[in-house]
Parts: C-alpha cells; structure tokens; sequence
C-alpha cells in the first residue's frame, strides 16, 4: 500500500461521439454528445474522470484547476474539492465549472483507491450489494417502431423491470403525441414494469398537473420535470396534484441547489449527477441531505461512474440507465460495469471503479 502520494499533473481529454441517431427530448435535441476525460496521476498510478459537457469545462480543468491539485497528497481528496470549489468563485461554481470540478474529483477519487488498492466502493463505504437501474431512453423523435424496439431490449431482453420515456414534445406542444406514446410504452412493457416519463420542464403547471394525470391513469410512478426545475413552486404544486413521484434534480450544481429542491417540498424523490454536481464529493453530501428530508436519491445518467458512490448510499433508488451514456461508457471506457437483472453489482476485485480510457478511444477525440 503506498499513501502520502503527490498529485503530479492532471490529463484532460475531450471526446465527441454521434448519437446512434438523432435524439431529442421535450426540450432540446441534438446529435453528438462530448465528454471531456481528466486523468489524475500519482506514483504510478492513474485516476480517471468524466464529465459530459462542452469542450471548455477541460479549458477550466486545464487552467484553473490542475495547478491547485498538484503537489497535493493524493488521499486528501476532500482538501483538493474544496481548494478547487474557492478556485472557481470568479468564474462561477454552476454550470461548466462544476463539470470542470466533478471530472477532477472523480479521478482523484478512483486515484486514491487505485494507490491504496482497494475498489473504490470499499474506500467510499459499501451500503449495498445491488445498484438497480432503469432504462432511460424514449427519445421523442423516436419512430413507434423504435420505441418499442428499445423498451422491449430493457424489459424482456435484459430483465429491467423500469423503463423511463421521454414526453413534453416540443415545449409541450404535442399532447396528443406525448399520451399516444405513454400508452405504446405501457402496452409494450406490460403491467409488471414500471413506466417513468420525463418532460425535461417543457409543461407549464396546469398542463403538467392535468397530463399527470392522464399519465396516472396508465399508471405512471415517476414523473420527472413535468415543469422547469427552477420553478420549485411549481413542482411541488404537480407534486401534491398528481400520484406519480415527481423528480427532480439533474441541475442542482451544488449542495445549496440541491437542498433547495428538498427545503421547497419539490420532490418526491431527488435526482443528483456526479458529471455536474461536484463529483462524489457533492453526490454524497447530498445524497445526506436528501436523506435528512427523508428522500432517496436517484443518479442521473453515467451509470458506469455512478455504480460506486450509488452503492455507498443507503437511501438511493436507482440509476438511470440512460441508452446514450451506456453506449459511451462502453466505447471509452473499458471495464465499465454491466448491468444484470435491473442492477450493476459494482465489482469488488479490481482498485478504484475499474475503468481505464480504450487504447481506441482517440478516433473520437477533438482535443
Ligand atoms: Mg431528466
């Protein structure tokens, strides 16, 4: 076991991958999606991090933050967030320097279990054994075809008993459209699974609280975003409206916004994204703080990076297996976890979360 390690430098990698076809939710669209790579060294040993942003949040890694991580001692991880998180204040903590800051801290974390050879789950603390998932995908510019195509795989092929779609097609302007596909996804994964739908905030109030029930109707257990997660009134005013949990959180760049989530009664469950909030670092700081508001937390998105910390939580729900991230993850990352029966099993045999960058990782690379 070697401890007291110097950082000694910090690799930043940005990698641009095209969808499988063109996705679009509620409220964007879009074709590719980039991840920028930060690799943390120390005595041999490498830490590897992600985040899934614009090139600049490597812009941030490589001028603000790399000169405050080096130098340090590898295990003090909590020192370099914080020393990190004051670095950021003249150019704001939200948004891409909090990618910028979740990449790095995430290397140093799988950077600390790698030099003391343990798997990062250890090093968090282990609260369970399974990670459960559920499938994440429904893009609204899918085909019907398509869509049964893909909840089909997650139900019947892969044994995932939850599924989540996306509604609130064009800010909400195709209502019709969003109910007509809500009942193609119940009818193709039955009773026995769980149907989620998210409108990624393109309802207004009323048309939330009046589709939400509609969606109850098919018996909907998850309701994500029905209204702009900024808008906490809002959501808690769905919230009190409808039977199906209203999530969310995948904006909360920080403890502070995700407690304001919680403190406004905004959520049945909260949702948290280790890409976005801070790293692990924040993901289990809030993850404490929902608990206190007696809530579980659910992980947005990159279930490969968040199997570890999901499993050091005792008060999580789930993890989104969100169809783009499982692909990326696979074609960047070797060693990232598969997922059986509706759950990762986050690996207890090999240091830190196990994943290295592919050796052909670089035909995607942009910088
Ligand atoms: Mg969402």
């Amino acid at each position: 076991m070697t401890a007291g390690a110097p950082i000694e430098g910090l690799d930043v990698g940005v990698y641009t991958i095209p969808t499988d076809q063109p996705e679009a939710d509620g409220t964007m669209q879009w074709s590719s999606t980039t991840a920028v790579t930060v690799r943390a060294h120390a005595d041999g040993c490498t830490g590897l991090g992600w985040t899934y942003a614009a090139a600049a949040a490597g812009d941030v890694v490589r001028e603000l933050l790399a000169d405050v991580v080096r130098g340090r001692d590898a295990l003090d991880v909590r020192a370099a967030w914080s020393a990190m998180q004051k670095e950021l204040r003249n150019v704001g903590r939200p948004g891409i320097g909090s990618c910028a800051l979740s990449a790095v801290d995430v290397a140093l974390w799988d950077l600390a279990a790698r030099l003391l050879g343990v798997p990062l789950v250890r090093l968090l603390g282990r609260a369970r054994d399974d990670v459960p998932i559920y499938g994440s995908g429904g893009f609204t510019s899918y085909d019907d075809a398509t869509l049964r195509r893909q909840l089909r795989g997650w139900v019947e092929d892969e044994g995932i008993p939850r599924v989540k779609i996306k509604v609130g097609q064009s800010w909400g302007a195709d209502e019709d459209r969003d109910l007509a596909r809500a009942h193609i996804a119940r009818q193709t994964i039955g009773e026995a699974a769980e149907l989620f739908v998210d409108a990624n905030g393109g309802y207004t109030v009323g048309q939330a609280v009046r589709m939400g029930h509609a969606y109850d109707d098919l018996g909907v257990t998850w309701f994500e975003e029905p209204v702009s997660s900024d808008d906490l009134a809002g959501l808690r005013e769905v919230r009190t409206a409808v039977n199906a949990d209203v999530a969310a959180g995948e904006y909360a760049w920080s403890l502070v916004e995700a407690q304001r989530l919680c403190a406004a009664g905004a959520v049945d469950c909260l949702q948290a994204d280790a890409t976005r909030c801070g790293g692990y670092t924040e993901w289990l700081r809030i993850a404490a703080v929902a608990a206190a508001h007696n809530l579980q937390v659910s992980a947005h998105c990159a279930p490969a990076l968040h199997a570890p910390v999901a499993a050091a939580v005792t008060n999580l729900r789930h993890v989104e297996w969100f169809h783009d991230h499982v692909r990326i993850e696979r074609m960047l990352f070797d060693g990232a976890p598969g997922a059986k029966g509706g759950a990762m099993h986050p690996d207890l045999s090999t240091p830190g979360h196990g994943m290295t960058l592919r050796s052909d990782a670089d035909k995607y690379r942009q910088a």
